[in-house]
């Protein structure tokens, strides 16, 4: 329990967080991406391709394939590529080839810069690039690093962890909030919380916290669409902006995506989850006194999750309650 943050924000309630950002992949990716490296080798690939937005996943699964000795093409949103250079740097040390996207390099890629010339990218574009790639070439396959159900599977070791430590200190949340991009690290950690929920045997207030600039949950239509600008991908039944969406270009590249996980967005359409979106500007100001009091400095996706828990904390103080939350 961060007590210097908590003395900071004058709260009566107790905040917990995971930190999953201690790899050099920067975040939770890795859980899946080791994974997906290791289900991809004892088939026998050659290699993989695949998409990143602010560079985590692609990192992730860099590092993952280099331990595999697989080969491994990310597609990399252009505005990222540009806006964070080592990022970019880190993947081709692990032995990636990035390509910023879209490309020349792809069918899709040159029909949207005819389309587009000036577009940043989106992750829906990159998707759609890497997607063509794997299936030009043999012994390759594309995978995903968020949104589908096998990586909020990976990713319920988080939540599986939480709820072992939470146990084992004998705490209880009444809250647990988390960041939402496409959506596997929110799902993975409540998947304890929410069996207990549907059971009926514990409530917990769940909250979604996305960007202000890609709403998918809070903005978005719960229908069928395709996971990829290009339109190859299945149709997925999912809260989406529409697939030909394309975000500002903001700094939290990981939540840049205009779907959401079709089982997060069954769970908020049956009001079992609630989604807040956020301001960038706010999000910036929250990190910074987070990192200043806890000494982490945390990614711009996490400190959409620390936005909304400060918030709260400051709603307890108003009331006197002490919640205890949670957050990721
Ligand atoms: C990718 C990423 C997210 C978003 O994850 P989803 O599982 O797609 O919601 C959040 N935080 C960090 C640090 C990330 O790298």
């Amino acid at each position: 329990m961060p007590i210097v943050w908590k003395k900071k924000l004058q709260t009566p309630a107790k905040i917990y967080y995971k930190f999953e950002g201690n790899n050099t992949s920067g975040s939770h990716k890795l859980n899946s991406a080791i994974a997906q490296a290791y289900y991809a080798k004892e088939q026998g690939l050659k290699g993989v391709t695949t998409e990143t937005g602010a560079g985590q996943w692609g990192t992730a699964l860099s590092m993952a394939c280099a331990y595999f000795g697989l080969d491994c093409q990310v597609y990399m949103v252009k505005c990222s590529y540009e806006q964070k250079p080592f990022r970019r740097e880190v993947m081709r040390t692990y032995g990636a080839a990035v390509t910023p996207s879209p490309s020349m390099a792809t069918e899709i890629g040159r029909k949207i810069l005819a389309d587009h010339p000036d577009t940043s990218g989106s992750l829906g574009c990159a998707i759609s690039e890497a997607v063509e790639m794997a299936a030009k070439q043999d012994g390759y396959r594309y995978v995903l690093g968020s949104v589908l159900n096998q990586v909020l599977l990976h990713q319920t070791i988080i939540g599986l962890e939480t709820k072992v430590a939470l146990d084992k200190y004998g705490i209880q949340a009444d809250m647990i909030i988390g960041c939402a991009g496409g959506g596997s690290n929110l799902g993975g950690l409540i998947s304890p919380f929410m069996g207990e929920k549907l059971r009926g045997e514990r409530d917990y207030q769940i909250i979604a916290v996305e960007p202000a600039s890609c709403p998918s949950l809070t903005r978005g239509k719960f229908a069928y669409d395709y996971c990829d600008t290009g339109m190859v991908t299945p149709l997925q039944k999912m809260y989406t902006l529409g697939s030909g969406f394309i975000p500002s270009a903001s700094h939290s590249g990981g939540l840049r995506y205009h779907g959401m996980s079709s089982i997060l967005s069954q769970l908020y359409h049956d009001g079992l989850i609630e989604a807040r979106s956020v301001e960038q500007t706010a999000v910036f100001a929250a990190a910074t006194e987070f990192a200043r009091v806890e000494g982490i400095l945390p990614a711009p996706e996490s400190a959409h999750a620390i936005y909304v828990a400060m918030e709260e904390a400051k709603k307890c103080k108003e009331t006197g309650e002490e919640k205890t939350s949670f957050l990721d």
